[in-house]
């Protein structure tokens, strides 16, 4: 056990045990720093950077500087942060099962013990992504919808269940369960972690704060119960589970003073909403943010949950809350045990963190003050989450939204009746025509849960006899809802808007009213927790009454994997180019991320999406104008059908036990039948099938030996690609469509898969083949080597020699890197400011390693991108300051070398770029090399994190 500093101290962990902590008190003490002014969430990050300074991964003065953080000034340096788990999405997770299947086959083929390769922190792998909303509105469409969920991904589940038995330290949940962010706050965060450790010859218990990352940008949920942790990319979720610090640049915190208590009738998705368009006002991205003071402490978890989850909408890294009092009511209430819950509290006190802070008690960088009190009813939206509009206020907007020119953000319908309806007969199962609901590969979509999987969007045809339509006579226009959604772990974690929906739903029922049959309804919540609590208090009858049948557990619309409309709906859309407009209870709304018809899109609470179901348009004032009339034809209002405080809370009282919790989440496989019938291989190798075009066996560790190479010089390298600024990884590995006449599109056909077949580039992550074929793939990316061309192209130019022509022949980037592969020749990529912009994605690293690339010089990179190229063993070079591509008049007609690499460099030396002109000049210029730290350098020497933590593993038996 390190203990550098001396702080490893005996607490009292609560029901008679003694346990160890590293006292962040006792490290003020000795003078390192004043810890206690630092926000709560930087010490967390403290405690685990001071329990893992071993002098090389985490050094003293890593501890000494963030112990020193300055609120107004913090040190531009990188914090190794050693997380205690990972949690992991379906969609995200299967390519880091494959490299650890990858690493294991390598083991064998080494004649080790496969078992060594394991991940060193616990995984938890949620399968919530892949669900669709096929069928809806009737007490069939949970099993439907789970059927054709299972007949889709197959492949990917068999693959998976073979890693859940190999793992020890991996589970898995299973589709049908829940949301990964729901089930984390509900079932796996336990708010305080301990290991076993030796002192003194005798065995004990250490105890650390639960904190994590996850490969989803919403593992912020988890924030509200006072844990640490964000969303982050494949390489480096797969670092953390190796046991490899996860490295962000000291941030800024922005305290936010919450003061007063929300009024009736203002939910914790009106809170929220606020939060987030306050917030992005401020400008918070990158920041850590931090809510405190006497309203943060009335606000129950679930509330604090709702927070935390829409830090990517305001922009932060994180959207933390305290521990105190209600984190540990929460984690009672659900069901976690005495002793855990004890432990908790025991910890935070010793570490005297325990309690919601009060102003002045903490340096902030900025301090911000928000009154609950001034919180009002809202919706967010058409097209951003941050737009929120005061609920009075949403119809006049929508009306001049849509009038507005496009180019304003409108939807340009200047001349038009906006009170012109158009009439769709909704009858009978018509057969589908086949549209992809809303995909998008643009850059909107730049983000990694964003990838769907939908290979066959006709339920009627697959599950033959089954209608997964309503049926009836409709009459729509612009502003007419055609998907009402209560989604996403957002707020289905939440009871007190999921009560107040089944309430709101209750009333509207008992008044006769009904939804239309134009309206796409569904629930979806992010566990099953949420059902058991409105079937006891007899609320979902209601909600199915009006179309809210459950439709899955899982992220459904709130992915974008909101399912088809009824052709005849999609086709009036069409006809008549209507902006119509979804409802629902998620967190995300930019174009085509619900539906790719649907133009205007409005985040709510659930009970408003129940109103608004009713209402069946936005296009009116819901505090004013009647939201329908009631089986006596007298008119109804919002106010009739709102459910008071006091009538949430009873429900609540009623209906939630931990018992309830520790049910279900006890033997989830048990409890999912189609699932056991998932054939599995077992064993610890896993049996790469050559026939799969999902699962494929990664070369990252062909001709693997324990010895890593030198670090030498390149010599001699090509340009595979010369490019502008801000190059973003989605045009580095695309994570949408695959072209039917790319390298990837035209391999699949040579495999005899039909491009109606081929799914995303997302989903095809488990395979490399079809991945590098993906590299620098993306139909926008121009390579300054071809001008005037967009999309993965360049010029093979072969072996510099004399007389030969510099032109070079044009084709594909992948086609090209593979003749340079056989030629034997490096490669480079040169590019220019802010190169890996965008969300962190691994392939743009993995897929560039495959491609033969072996340094990327840039005028500058993305933090994440660029510590993702030196996981892969790709070396990042900067130019510097007032050098670039252009300034060197560089075509890709030279060939590149880069001196000065030896086994003795040191982060952020200067290296030399030599350039060898076609013409025979030469040239030679800087860079910088942008290995950062020593691990990285070990991490490079090794060729990339895989191969590092493999050799260690092999080394310790
Ligand atoms: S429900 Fe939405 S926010 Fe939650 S994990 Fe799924 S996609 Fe992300």
């Amino acid at each position: 056990m390190n203990n550098e500093f001396n702080t490893l101290q005996k607490f009292d962990a609560g029901k008679g045990r003694e346990g160890f902590f590293h006292s962040l008190p006792e490290l003020e003490k000795q003078g390192v720093g004043k810890i206690s002014r630092l926000p709560i969430s930087i010490r967390i990050v403290l405690e685990s950077v001071l329990r893992n300074c071993d002098g090389k991964k985490v050094r003293r003065k890593d501890v000494e500087t963030l112990a020193n953080w300055n609120a107004k000034k913090p040190a531009n340096e990188e914090i190794p942060f050693v997380v205690a788990r990972i949690v992991l999405q379906d969609f995200t997770g299967v390519p880091l099962v494959v490299d650890l299947a990858a690493m294991r086959s390598a083991v064998k083929r080494l004649g080790g013990d496969p078992k060594i390769i394991e991940p060193l922190v616990s995984v938890d792998l949620v399968v919530d992504h892949s669900v669709q909303v096929d069928f809806f509105g009737s007490a069939d469409a949970l099993r439907l919808n789970l059927e054709m969920e299972f007949k889709r991904n197959r492949e990917r589940y068999q693959f998976l269940k073979w890693g859940q038995q190999a793992f020890k330290t991996f589970q898995l949940i299973p589709p049908g369960i829940g949301i990964v962010h729901q089930v984390n706050l509900e079932y796996l965060a336990k708010g305080v972690l301990a290991s076993q450790f030796e002192i003194s010859n005798l065995k004990s218990q250490i105890y650390f704060p639960d904190t994590l990352v996850g490969t989803d940008s919403h593992t912020t949920m988890i924030n509200g119960l006072g844990v640490v942790g964000w969303g982050v990319g494949g390489i480096e979720a797969e670092a953390g589970m190796l046991g490899q610090p996860v490295y962000f640049l000291t941030p800024e915190v922005v305290g936010v003073h919450l003061t007063g208590k929300l009024r009736e009738g203002v939910t914790a998705t009106d809170l929220v909403l606020h939060i987030t368009q306050m917030l992005r006002a401020q400008k918070v991205v990158g920041k850590f943010v931090e809510f405190y003071g006497e309203g943060a402490a009335s606000l129950p978890v679930p509330d604090r949950a709702t927070i935390g989850n829409m830090s990517p909408e305001y922009g932060a890294t994180i959207g933390y809350f305290p521990v105190d009092q209600e984190s540990v009511n929460y984690l009672r209430a659900t069901g976690r045990s005495d002793e855990q819950c004890a432990a908790f509290e025991n910890y935070f006190r010793a570490q005297k963190m325990f309690g919601m802070p009060r102003r002045g008690e903490i340096d902030y960088s900025v301090d911000l003050q928000l009154d609950l009190g001034q919180v009002q009813p809202g919706v967010a939206g058409p097209k951003r989450p941050q737009d929120r509009i005061n609920l009075p206020d949403l119809g006049h907007t929508f009306r001049s939204l849509l009038q507005q020119p496009i180019k304003d953000g409108g939807y340009g319908k200047e001349n038009v009746d906006l009170s012109t309806r158009h009439l769709v007969q909704l009858n009978g199962s018509a057969p589908h025509d086949g549209d992809m609901p809303g995909i998008d590969p643009g850059e909107e979509r730049n983000k990694a849960e964003m990838v769907t999987n939908r290979p066959t969007p006709d339920p009627a045809k697959d599950l033959q006899g089954a209608d997964p339509f309503h049926h009836g006579e409709s009459k729509i226009g612009h502003g007419s809802v055609l998907i009402a959604a209560i989604t996403s772990c957002t707020n289905t974690s939440n009871p007190s808007v999921m009560l107040a929906a089944g309430l709101l739903a209750k009333k509207a029922v008992e008044r006769g009213l009904r939804v239309d049959p134009a309206v796409k309804t569904s629930l979806a919540p992010g566990s099953r927790v949420v059902s058991d609590y409105l079937t006891k208090t007899g609320l979902q009858t209601y909600l199915d009454q009006l179309g809210f049948n459950l439709v899955g557990y899982g992220c459904t619309t709130c992915i974008g994997n909101s399912g088809p409309l009824h052709p005849k709906i999609e086709k009036a859309i069409h006809d008549h180019d209507l902006v119509a407009a979804s409802v629902l209870s998620g967190n995300r709304n930019f174009e085509a991320r619900v539906h790719q018809n649907i133009k205007a899109n409005f985040l709510m609470s659930p009970p408003l999406v129940v109103a608004f179901a009713l209402a069946g348009r936005v296009d009116l004032d819901l505090t004013k104008e009647p939201i329908g009339k009631d089986k006596d034809g007298k008119e109804t209002f919002l106010r009739d059908l709102w459910p008071s405080l006091t009538e949430v809370r009873d429900a609540m009282q009623s209906a939630l036990t931990p018992e309830v919790f520790r049910r279900l989440y006890r033997d989830f496989a048990d409890q999912n039948p189609k699932w056991n019938e998932i054939p599995s291989s077992t064993g610890d190798i896993y049996q790469w099938d050559e026939k799969s075009d999902y699962i494929h066996e990664p070369p990252f560790f062909e001709d693997f030996s324990m010895k890593p190479g030198k670090i030498e010089n390149i010599v001699g390298a090509r340009a595979l690609g010369i490019f502008g600024d801000s190059v973003t990884t989605d045009h580095i590995s695309p994570a949408g469509a695959i072209k039917a006449s790319s390298p990837a599109g035209q391999y699949l056909i040579s495999r005899g898969i039909e491009p109606a077949d081929f799914n995303s580039y997302g989903s095809r992550r488990g395979n490399d083949l079809v991945m590098t074929r993906g590299t620098f793939a993306n139909v926008r990316i121009k390579n300054l080597m071809v001008p005037g061309t967009e999309g993965g192209v360049t010029r093979y130019l072969g072996k510099p020699r004399q007389g030969a022509d510099a032109t070079g022949e044009q084709m594909s980037i992948y086609d090209a890197a593979m003749k340079y592969q056989k030629d034997n020749m490096p490669l480079v990529i040169l590019a220019g400011t802010e190169y890996g912009t965008g969300s962190s994605r691994d392939w743009a690293a993995k897929g560039t390693r495959l491609l033969g690339v072996k340094a990327v010089v840039a005028s500058s990179f993305e933090r994440i991108h660029r510590s993702n190229l030196v996981g892969m063993g790709v070396l990042p070079l900067q130019f510097a300051e007032g050098t670039n591509a252009q300034t060197l008049k560089l075509d890709g007609s030279e060939s590149f070398s880069i001196t000065g690499l030896s086994d003795a460099i040191e982060p952020g030396m200067t290296l030399t770029l030599r350039i060898e002109r076609a013409d025979g000049r030469s040239d030679s210029v800087p860079v910088s090399l942008r290995i950062d730290t020593p691990i990285e350098i070990d991490y490079y020497r090794h060729g990339g994190i895989l191969q590092f933590v493999l050799r260690q593993l092999l080394a310790k038996k």
